[in-house]
């Protein structure tokens, strides 16, 4: 039985088109796409880090509505899976706390189109019969090389067919959760 497995969807450190550090802002569709999707597939803990106090904030408040305003009378599937959700600053913070919450060392995960040398699904499935998977997602033009140089493990990329592979990081992780976490119904 894989075990509980947490997603952080990262707005710095990534990339923009340049390969330059940046920051990138919230996009409310990511947050609405993939807690839907991580509440789907049995996903436990969605965290959404941003270093900008009030990026936070804004989203503590997307949270507020839907939790205990409008959004949740008005939709109590979404409010379900946005209950999945928390705000951190960084993602040692997150990963402290989900270790926490589920007491085991988490496995952090990285994604992304250009993962070279990654693991395949089947054996990250694997590996998380043993540790908590902390699924790591980027924003922007991918998360930043810092990142790939921690020893972290990666995961192999989510491939079509030929040389385009433009994902958006809401279709990646919809993709990604079913391999890992789907009951692989053919
Ligand atoms: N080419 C960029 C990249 O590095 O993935 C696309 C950026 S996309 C907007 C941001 C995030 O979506 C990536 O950081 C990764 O988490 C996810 N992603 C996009 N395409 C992916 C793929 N083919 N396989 C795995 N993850 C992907």
């Amino acid at each position: 039985m894989m075990l509980p497995v947490a997603v952080a969807l990262v707005h710095h450190p990534v990339v923009d088109r340049r390969g330059d550090l940046v920051t990138t802002a919230v996009t409310n569709l990511d947050l609405h796409d993939i807690a839907r999707a991580g509440r789907t597939f049995g996903v436990a803990r969605f965290f959404v880090i941003t270093p900008v106090p009030a990026q936070r904030l804004l989203v503590d408040r997307i949270l507020e509505h839907w939790r205990h305003g409008f959004g949740a009378a008005y939709n109590a599937d979404r409010a379900e899976a946005l209950a999945l959700m928390e705000t951190a600053g960084t993602l040692e913070e997150a990963m402290a706390r989900w270790e926490k919450e589920c007491g085991g060392e988490p496995l952090p995960v990285l994604t992304g189109a250009a993962v070279k040398n990654g693991i395949s699904f089947a054996r990250c499935r694997t590996l998380g019969l043993e540790r908590p998977l902390f699924l790591i997602f980027g924003t922007g033009w991918g998360l930043a090389p810092e990142l790939f140089k921690k020893g972290w493990t990666a995961l192999d990329p989510v491939r079509g067919k030929g040389m385009y592979n433009h994902l958006s990081v809401r279709s990646a992780a919809a993709i990604i959760f079913d391999r890992l976490l789907g009951d692989g119904e053919t």
